[in-house]
């Protein structure tokens, strides 16, 4: 998992093929349970301010969680799709061009494996023969960055990111409701940093970043959200 972690550092994005996406994957997921976590616990943290009912507290804690996993998918599914109709219609641009102009598109390709340090001999040679195997898979890996095996799946994306979400926001979800009233707020508070820490080493290593001070930043951010949420609770609670 550390080769993982030292190579996601390298690759670029779009680039990568099947181990880069996995990667991209797995990131969004951890991304995604982290929102649910952080959420979540703001939300049943402020209501436990405010009040000890334990259904007022489950009820908003569970609109909360479904809110949350409903919007993250319809914003994933929404700048997914962008992205994929921007790839299809490049690549619609593309096959045409490939059709009507292929001498001209042979000399490009040439000339793009020239600029990455092949000589002109051998940059041509290439280009002859990628063109030959699939003209259209080597302009678009080489000239627009797109891997035309795995352009992702709208309904793949946001199906993954409400899973991860969910996933996240049953923790605090539980922690609030398992202990006895006098216990909620601070179990939940310790268990969410906890689990902050996890997400934040984990993306840290995902994303080849270092470790401590993403985990510093996850946590100290966490508990300042909790910290907010639970005082403007307790304020409304005193107030209405
Ligand atoms: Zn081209």
């Amino acid at each position: 998992m550390s080769d993982a972690a030292d190579h996601a550092g390298e690759a670029h994005p779009n680039t990568g093929g099947e181990f880069a996406s996995r990667l991209n994957w797995l990131r969004a997921g951890v991304l995604g349970a982290n929102d649910g976590i952080v959420s979540t616990a703001g939300i049943v943290i402020g209501v436990a301010g405010a009040t000890s009912a334990r259904t007022a507290i489950f009820t908003a804690g569970i609109a909360g969680l479904v809110a949350g996993a409903v919007s993250m998918a319809l914003g994933e599914y929404v700048s997914v799709s962008t992205q994929r109709d921007s790839e299809k219609a490049m690549l619609r641009r593309e096959r045409r061009e490939l059709e009507t102009m292929p001498d001209a598109e042979l000399a490009e390709l040439a000339g793009l494996y020239e600029q990455r340090g092949l000589t002109p001999a051998t940059a041509r040679q290439v280009a002859v023969e990628l063109t030959a195997h699939d003209a259209l898979r080597a302009h678009a890996e080489t000239e627009l960055g797109i891997n035309t095996e795995a352009l992702t799946n709208p309904w793949h994306a946001a199906y993954a990111s409400a899973v991860s979400f969910t996933i996240g926001a049953i923790l605090p979800l539980v922690a609030i409701l398992l202990p006895p009233t006098s216990w909620r707020v601070p179990v939940t508070f310790v268990a969410v940093l906890i689990a902050l820490a996890i997400t934040g080493s984990l993306s840290a290593r995902l994303g080849g970043a270092r470790r401590g001070r993403a985990i510093l930043r996850v946590v100290v951010g966490g508990a300042i959200g909790m910290a907010i949420t639970y005082a403007i609770g307790t304020l409304v609670g005193t107030a209405v």
